[in-house]
């Protein structure tokens, strides 16, 4: 059962190690991958 907890935990850590979130200051959306380059709502690099 704590092996479980443990792998649960490192699971979640994985995943958000692995995500890259960037957030457009312009309108505030919030994107999954930094590399898109232009917010695909607005069009705005920034
Ligand atoms: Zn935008």
């Amino acid at each position: 059962m704590h092996a479980d907890l443990y792998q649960k935990a490192l699971d979640n850590l994985g995943k958000n190690e692995n995500v890259d979130y960037y957030v457009y200051q312009v309108c505030g959306n919030t994107v999954e991958d930094s590399a898109l380059g232009k917010c695909p709502i607005c069009g705005s690099s920034d």
